[in-house]
């Protein structure tokens, strides 16, 4: 299979590449290569901003609502860029989650009323799908909503709900009939991060973020036109919805990028007088790396440009999913292997705090954070459906298992 990128798509990427160099104002890109999470949220507004002024807001979404109509292979060019030039790929569960089903299934006005804050950068979002006891096996989710003179009135509780306590909106998965069978009696809500009977607890996590949540739900109360689609057809949007994040799970920008800062920090680590990346056992390791990410970037490519085929990728999806997100650990371990010791006093976010200004000058800008992102990445294999998941979706639509 060859990829051969037209003169035009060359010409598109030099273009994005040039509006980076451009535009991105170095301090927001020196932040988000440290990769704070969650990042500050003035900066992702500057950002998204930015973005939606040059008209790049959102260009998965159709022109229609301000995307783009770009072709798959022009949106991988731009994904790419914008990693290497340290922008930021962020607002998930708005831009890519609640956006695509409500283009899809919500009414005109939720369209109207919700997507060009999102574009904007004015509003985020949260998705309330997970709770205790309903991760992997979600139909088993016990949060209930009861229509009460006009309102729906929720009860119940959701877990790892990122950025619930930066966003204006959640969207919830809720239990609207418990007499039909589990994934039937489920419904998509909209829902105000502000309406009384909402607590947001952070949960700390391993690197010691705060952007996970605990969200607790008591007598909720939100206007019956707050539903999306059907009463019941929650299950089916949020399959959409799923499908699309795994899509982009494949983290192929983040890995590419990481790569290279492996690259970077090896090569400035001597090690018994030659420089980490010449020993041939670091060497073998970085090059093992290589080609699992070239092979992660072709498979991309090749569901990429089946993308309008109408073919069913779900099996396929699942092993990108697989592959990317154990890569993603594979990739940042191998920078903490790198920067050995170093990866100590490289703990947190402040990129300040713990380099000294000799330290600061001799080592590459690649350095700062990177153990919190290895940290981080521990959840990749979790979220958006865990390793063993994924290989039962692929044992039993690949397989027939
Ligand atoms: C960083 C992070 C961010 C997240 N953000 C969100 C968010 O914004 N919104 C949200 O709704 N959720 C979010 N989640 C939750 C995430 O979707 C769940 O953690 C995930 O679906 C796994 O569910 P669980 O944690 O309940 O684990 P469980 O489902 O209890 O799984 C525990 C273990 O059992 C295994 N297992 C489960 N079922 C099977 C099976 N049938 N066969 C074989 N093995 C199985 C799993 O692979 C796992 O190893 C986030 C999670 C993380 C870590």
């Amino acid at each position: 299979m060859r990829f051969d990128f037209s003169a035009e798509d060359e010409a598109f990427r030099l273009e994005v590449r040039r509006f980076f160099a451009d535009h991105l104002p170095p301090e927001l890109a020196r932040r988000f290569a440290i990769g704070a999470h969650p990042p500050d949220r003035a900066d992702v507004r500057r950002f998204q901003a930015l973005m939606h002024k040059r008209g790049w807001g959102a260009p998965h979404w159709p022109a229609e609502w301000g995307g783009t109509d770009w072709s798959p292979l022009r949106k991988h060019l731009f994904m790419e860029e914008l990693y290497n030039a340290d922008g930021l790929d962020y607002g998930w569960q708005g831009l890519h989650m609640v956006a695509p089903v409500l283009i899809a299934f919500g009414s005109q006005a939720q369209k109207e009323r919700f997507l060009p804050p999102m574009l904007r950068g004015d509003e985020f979002w949260a998705q309330g799908f997970s709770e205790p006891g309903a991760g992997s096996d979600l139909a088993n989710l016990k949060t209930q909503a009861v229509l009460e003179g006009g309102e729906w009135v929720i009860n119940g509780q959701k877990i790892w709900t990122s950025d619930a306590a930066m966003s204006e909106w959640g969207f919830f998965l809720v239990r609207t009939d418990t007499t039909v069978k589990p994934q039937r009696g489920i419904s998509f809500l909209l829902v105000p991060m502000d309406t009384p009977g909402i607590t947001v607890r952070p949960i700390v996590s391993i690197e010691g973020g705060t952007g996970l949540n605990e969200v607790f739900l008591e007598n909720v109360r939100v206007p019956a036109e707050n539903i999306v689609g059907e009463a019941g057809m929650g299950w089916t949007y949020a399959k959409y919805l799923l499908e699309k994040e795994r899509t982009s799970s494949a983290f192929l920008y983040f890995n590419k990028r990481e790569l290279e800062k492996a690259r970077q920090i090896a090569r400035t680590h001597m090690c018994g007088g030659v420089p980490l990346i010449e020993t041939p056992a670091f060497a073998n390791r970085l090059a093992r790396a290589e080609v699992d990410v070239l092979a992660l970037e072709y498979s991309v490519l090749r569901v990429l440009s089946n993308e309008k085929g109408g073919k069913d990728l779900n099996a396929i999806v699942s092993a990108l999913k697989l592959r990317g997100s154990s890569l993603q650990q594979r990739v940042t371990d191998l920078q903490l292997d790198a920067l050995g010791l170093r990866a100590l006093r490289q703990w947190g976010h402040g990129e300040g705090e713990v380099m000294t200004s000799e330290e600061a000058a001799r080592w590459p800008a690649a350095v700062p954070g990177r153990t919190a992102a290895a940290l981080i990445a521990r959840a990749s294999t979790i979220y958006g459906g865990s390793q063993e998941v994924q290989k039962n979706i692929i044992a039993k639509l690949a397989f027939g298992l």
